[in-house]
């Protein structure tokens, strides 16, 4: 199958589009063929190489990932050739304390596929193996390019929001570069909480994109002054 492969750290220059073996699935895995792959700034990180991460090589990155199933594992049943679906890139032994009360993210063994899975292994390719755990079906909404842009900053804004913060009607969140990845998720997962998103970027072509997401207080930080917007927004009550 054709791949984006680097083997050694670098530039974009490092990145070879080229023809790589097939991933073979285990008995609790699903093969995809992949419609749309998301980029993420892990992917940067993964090929320049950072201190302190280890990055399995040759690598395929692409945590992002939706595509249709193409064939399934022995022991899979609730999945079939076929679905379409997209990856939830969150890896974990889903057997202990951490997994068992929706805590995967502390589990010893958890792991970003497409980050720190490999060798190769991720989903800038035309196949992709996952286990079945981690696919999810594709909303009948959605084309293949939404399906394969959220899931993760969708799941690290939602811990953020949700599971840290615990987000109330009525909050003021500011958010800050919210026009990005992580910032477009949290406009939205505040508008469906009922909390007040306060929205910060640095051109009013980015602000306007978040007001289509539902921020109604827009901040452009290049051209106003934050803080003094912020006391005006609040009524001098500040963010929560
Ligand atoms: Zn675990």
């Amino acid at each position: 199958m054709k791949a984006v492969v680097f083997e050694e750290h670098g530039g974009v220059d490092v990145l070879q589009y080229k023809n790589v073996a097939e991933p073979k699935i285990g008995p609790n895995d699903v093969l995809i063929k992949v419609q749309a792959a998301g980029c993420n700034y892990n992917d940067i990180w993964a090929r320049r190489g950072l201190p302190g991460l280890r990055v399995s090589l040759p690598h395929i990155s692409g945590s992002d990932a939706a595509g249709e199933v193409v064939e399934v594992g022995s022991e899979v049943a609730d999945i079939k050739s076929g679905d379409e679906v997209l990856v939830y890139p969150g890896l974990s032994c889903r057997t202990c304390q951490f997994c068992a009360n929706g805590q995967d993210t502390f589990c010893r063994q958890y792991k970003i596929w497409g980050f720190q899975t490999g060798p190769l292994d991720g989903g800038h390719a035309e196949f992709a193996k996952v286990p079945a755990f981690n696919v999810i079906p594709k909303p009948k909404g959605l084309g293949w390019v939404e399906a394969a842009s959220l899931a993760l900053v969708l799941l690290t804004s939602w811990r953020m929001l949700v599971g840290r913060a615990r987000i109330q009607a009525g909050d003021f969140v500011l958010v800050w570069g919210a026009a990005g990845g992580l910032g477009s998720m949290a406009v939205q997962i505040c508008r469906v909480f009922g909390a007040q998103p306060i929205a910060v970027a640095s051109s009013d072509e980015k602000l306007e994109f978040c007001r289509t997401l539902g921020a109604e207080h827009l901040i452009n930080r290049k051209k106003q002054d934050v803080l003094k917007k912020v006391r005006e927004i609040t009524d001098r009550r500040g963010v929560d």
